[in-house]
């Protein structure tokens, strides 16, 4: 097994010295309080952390590794886009509550990473056909597929001039190449485009009957995914790499229930790269994250909720 399960020291979190003084706290006591901020649970064979060795990413090496990946004119820039790839999916809704409050799931997703990522304006491009794209796609068990290097193509073929990073976002599943049989998504944080599906976070992704699938609604479960790997795919973007000091946002997963099991919040070291890089003030980010989750009737987005309440606690 080649896992890197490490102890976390202060001297991870890097120099914090300017931060608010209860952020300072904030992160510093987190690196010991387990009931916020869990340590990693130890892998099963299948996990993440028995197939792939990771390293772990002190804050003083990530901040080496944003500046070796990203260019000083791509540095300033502070817009994330958000580009739906396929069209079918992208007028679907999520009901809300009971009493049927619904909103459409792109606009959902705008939302939250509008607060993950408070400090960026979230802006979502138009849809774009596939074969608008003019990316390669294949069948496979039953499933379209698009081949991720010819989406890469065409993002860096629209790139706006403000942008920080280009993503694609799909309900069709996706291929990085011939010999792969799929992949969930894949970032390129040098070139600052990515793509990523929710085709799998679907439970009818495996339902034979495709008249099942056919629904104009997006389950909360389904967001609650989607929510997930956008942010932790976006923040590769900003050169984050995988976390092994905590059970964080940004820890690895090989399978959909790690994914499940994988927190929406990351740990103090991943929140004080975050920190840095967005400038957010902690309390209001997690205030304005409250407000998205609690929103959102389903056990998992109300979970979240008891998390951020204490969380906002700590930071008063
Ligand atoms: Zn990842
Ligand atoms: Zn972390």
């Amino acid at each position: 097994m080649a896992t890197a399960l490490t102890i976390t020291t202060i001297r991870d979190l890097g120099n914090f010295e300017k931060l608010p003084k209860e952020e300072k706290t904030f992160l510093t006591k987190g690196l010991k309080n387990r009931s916020l901020f869990p340590a990693l649970p130890e892998p099963d064979e299948d996990d993440w952390l028995s197939s792939h060795s990771e390293m772990k990413q002190s804050q003083d090496s990530w901040w080496q590794r944003f500046q070796s990946f990203i260019s000083p004119v791509r540095e300033k820039k502070k817009n994330i886009y958000l580009v739906p790839l396929g069209e079918k999916w992208t007028t679907s809704e999520v009901e809300l509550d009971k009493t049927g409050t619904k909103e459409s799931f792109l606009s959902l997703l705008q939302r939250f990473a509008s607060v993950f990522f408070t400090g960026f304006q979230v802006v979502v491009l138009p849809s774009v056909s596939i074969a608008k794209l003019k990316c390669k796609t294949r069948r496979h068990h039953g499933h379209k597929q698009l081949l991720i290097p010819d989406i890469y193509k065409y993002l860096q073929s629209k790139w706006p001039s403000d942008a920080f990073c280009v993503v694609g976002i799909t309900m069709m599943d996706l291929y990085p190449r011939e010999s792969w049989n799929y992949v969930f998504g894949q970032a390129l944080p040098s070139a600052g485009v990515g793509v990523f599906s929710f085709a799998r976070y679907d439970p009818l992704f495996h339902e034979e009957d495709r008249a099942k699938v056919v629904s104009s609604n997006t389950s909360t479960l389904v967001l609650w995914r989607s929510c997930k790997v956008m942010a932790h795919e976006i923040c590769h973007l900003f050169a984050l790499q995988h976390c092994v000091f905590f059970s964080c946002a940004m820890n690895g997963s090989n399978h959909l229930e790690e994914s499940n099991n994988r927190p929406m919040f990351t740990c103090p070291i991943c929140l004080h790269k975050l920190k840095s890089r967005f400038a957010f003030n902690m309390k209001e980010r997690y205030q304005a994250m409250l407000e998205f989750c609690s929103s959102v009737e389903d056990e998992n987005f109300q979970g979240a909720t008891i998390w951020l309440q204490k969380a906002i606690e700590k930071l008063s």
